[in-house]
């Protein structure tokens, strides 16, 4: 059945109801100004909502409004945002804190439109901070939303066509609470974290929705909400060389534009390298290779490619002064410094250093 014949107003009263009931405490709903909102939208795509608590606490003290934001390093920037992956996301929050500068006097505006002409901000985002932060009576529309709608009116329509999701705006608009868009969107959201699963069995039982939902009332769960598969992913291979010398590893920055763009890394070269070819790799560094082990492989999957890694621990000693050439870092410069991609955290813990969520706290 299609939405509009569904007729989507029934569902908002139980759902409010239940929203008031069981809504989680969470940081950023504690004072939900627009920059704290934005900031935890923009890290909650992709990740969940347990993961991203002490990634906002670390960033709101470190960055606690648009200006800090705006003029941060980007070397700081990177760093707060290391293990979240999609770094394109900060960099563009960056850009737009930057906007809200010059144009908005440091503050995010409050209309719909204007939002959404703001770097990295889209329909969803903008939607979420109008309504949450400013109160303007506009959907959000996310993956929890497309499903938890789906379902309960049993549409059947492949859910990743922009004009599926288009459509559900259009059809929330016209449902969505003058007096309390921020609640209405946030339960919708909420409904779909906790309840209404995306993977494994909805809990029906404790659904506000349970006796108007037609995907449970006709047995449709399962198939619906219809998702057309996405394209699939490049495999990549490569070879990552921890070449240590003492209790120092050799980094190398990423170019400025790319995957992972400005982050560090341990040097790596597409292809599986042989041990002999590593040996004659750090050479190529001049340094002179002590001893080459041969580590566990692991495998870092992005949004279109995965990487296939294998890696090597090659112990070398510096030769002439080629320790003032290139990059050296003990343990303790990757707390503040060097922000490195979670690809590389399975080589790291190899050498005792953690990466992102499981650093500690700085
Ligand atoms: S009744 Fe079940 S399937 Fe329907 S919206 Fe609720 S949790 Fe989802």
């Amino acid at each position: 059945m299609k939405i509009e014949e569904y007729g989507l107003e029934k569902l908002a009263d139980p759902l409010l109801g239940w929203f008031k009931e069981h809504a989680r405490v969470l940081p950023w709903r504690e004072d939900a100004t627009p920059y704290r909102v934005w900031v935890s939208e923009i890290m909650l795509q992709q990740t969940r909502v347990e993961a991203v608590k002490p990634y906002f606490e670390r960033f709101i003290k470190a960055l606690p409004d648009i200006k800090s934001l705006a003029f941060c390093s980007e070397e700081q920037l990177l760093k707060l945002w290391e293990g979240l992956g999609y770094y394109n996301r900060v960099r563009n929050m960056q850009a737009a804190a930057k906007t809200v500068m010059e144009e908005y006097g440091g503050r995010l505006p409050a209309y719909y439109d204007k939002l959404l002409k703001l770097k990295g901000i889209g329909r969803y985002t903008a939607g979420a901070i109008a309504s949450i932060a400013y109160g303007i009576p506009v959907p959000a529309v996310d993956g929890n939303v497309l499903r938890v709608i789906s379902r309960a009116a049993a549409d059947g329509r492949d859910i990743m066509k922009q004009s599926v999701r288009a459509n559900m705006e259009k059809q929330l608009a016209g449902i969505i609470p003058k007096d309390n868009a921020g609640s209405f969107n946030q339960a919708l959201m909420e409904l779909g974290a906790t309840v209404c699963l995306p993977n494994g069995e909805p809990k029906c039982t404790q659904c506000p929705w349970k006796d108007l939902c037609i995907a449970k009332r006709d047995g449709l769960i399962g198939s619906i909400p219809v998702k057309s598969k996405s394209a699939k992913r490049r495999i990549e291979n490569r070879t990552v060389f921890l070449i240590c010398d003492g209790d120092r590893v050799l980094l190398r920055k990423r170019p400025e534009r790319g995957l992972l763009a400005g982050m560090y890394e341990f040097p790596n070269e597409e292809g599986y390298f042989s041990q002999k070819e590593a040996v004659l790799y750090a050479k190529k560094y001049q340094l002179l290779p002590l001893k080459v082990e041969r580590l566990t492989d692991a495998k870092h999957i992005f949004s279109h490619v995965e990487w296939h890694m294998r890696g090597y621990l090659i112990r070398v000693e510096a030769l002439e002064d080629g320790e003032k050439r290139l990059l050296f870092a003990g343990a303790s410069d990757f707390k503040e410094k060097y922000p490195m991609p979670s690809a590389f955290a399975a080589y790291a813990e190899c050498l005792n250093i953690f990466l992102g969520k499981k650093r500690e706290p700085v």
